[in-house]
């Protein structure tokens, strides 16, 4: 510490320690600068979020995987998002608008539970296309399922491409599903959706069952943790009769339906099941 002589007064007067104030001052400084640093990322974050980074979990045939592509979004909206076209036996009035709303892979945990929340929010039946080693794994999420009244079929028991199975597996993966399906109090289903959308003209006609498919993919396993990317996907593709894919295992998928659900309630979309999609649009 220094001290000043004042003639003055006649005494020692203690001096602003100089060298503690710069430091003071410096700090300040550096914690300005940090914090508009900081202040300036943030709001580049909310401004431009980061775009998705599409991950396969399935080895689709798609440009996306054999070109660099700048705009991941751009690539599945051209390469997926019509999904699998339905032969349509019964063509419907174009201003008919109905809506089947289907969930693949599960039944899932917690992100099944708050779909189940959305559904009854907003009272629509959907269509689970469970698999048999999920339902076994979780048969207390098949039977609140169940009990809510949606419409319960097969997506085989654990995933496989049905076309490479013989038909005594084939008939093996639906056999199970459909002991599964039973054993959490569902009835026997007349549908399947064979896993990647993949079957043979053999399958269809020996295994009793009818396929079902999609027609809006909202390719939401592409975009996880971004719900509003798979919502938007689904709004811009859909079609005055839509059958709409999507996983109940994922909770941006679950949070994505939450998005599109009243959006197509304000388009004039009315819900159905898989079945009555089937009865109203015919066989195929
Ligand atoms: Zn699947």
């Amino acid at each position: 510490m220094r001290y000043k002589y004042e003639n003055k007064k006649r005494k020692y007067r203690k001096m602003k320690p100089r060298v503690g104030r710069i430091a003071i001052l410096v700090v300040i400084m550096i914690a300005i600068v940090g914090l508009s640093v900081f202040g300036v990322k943030s709001l580049m974050g909310i401004l431009n979020p980061p775009k998705p980074n599409p991950i396969a979990l399935y080895v689709k045939d798609t440009s996306l995987f054999n070109e660099k592509a700048r705009n991941a979004k751009e690539v599945v909206l051209r390469d997926f998002a019509i999904g699998k076209e339905l032969p349509r036996h019964k063509p419907l009035p174009a201003d008919m608008k109905i809506a089947c709303l289907t969930f693949d892979d599960g039944p899932g945990y917690e992100s099944t539970d708050y779909l189940l929340g959305v559904l009854k929010k907003y009272d629509i039946k959907a269509t689970f296309f469970v698999l048999g080693s999920k339902a076994e794994q979780n048969p207390e999420m098949l039977k609140k399922i169940i009990k809510a009244g949606h419409e319960v079929a097969s997506h085989s028991y654990d995933h496989p491409d049905l076309t490479k199975l013989s038909p005594a597996e084939v008939k093996q993966q639906l056999d199970r599903t459909d002991e599964a399906i039973r054993k959490a109090g569902g009835k026997t289903t007349t549908l399947l959706r064979p896993p990647y959308g993949n079957y043979s003209k053999e399958i269809e006609e020996t295994i009793g069952k009818d396929i079902f498919l999609w027609t809006v993919d909202s390719n939401d396993w592409r975009f996880k943790g971004d719900p509003q990317g798979s919502a938007d996907t689904v709004l811009g593709t859909v079609q005055p009769q839509a059958v709409i894919l999507y996983h109940d295992i994922y909770d941006s998928s679950v949070k994505s339906a939450e998005i599109v659900i009243p959006k197509l309630k304000e388009m004039g979309y009315e819900f159905v099941t898989a079945s009555k999609y089937m009865e109203l649009t015919g066989e195929y």
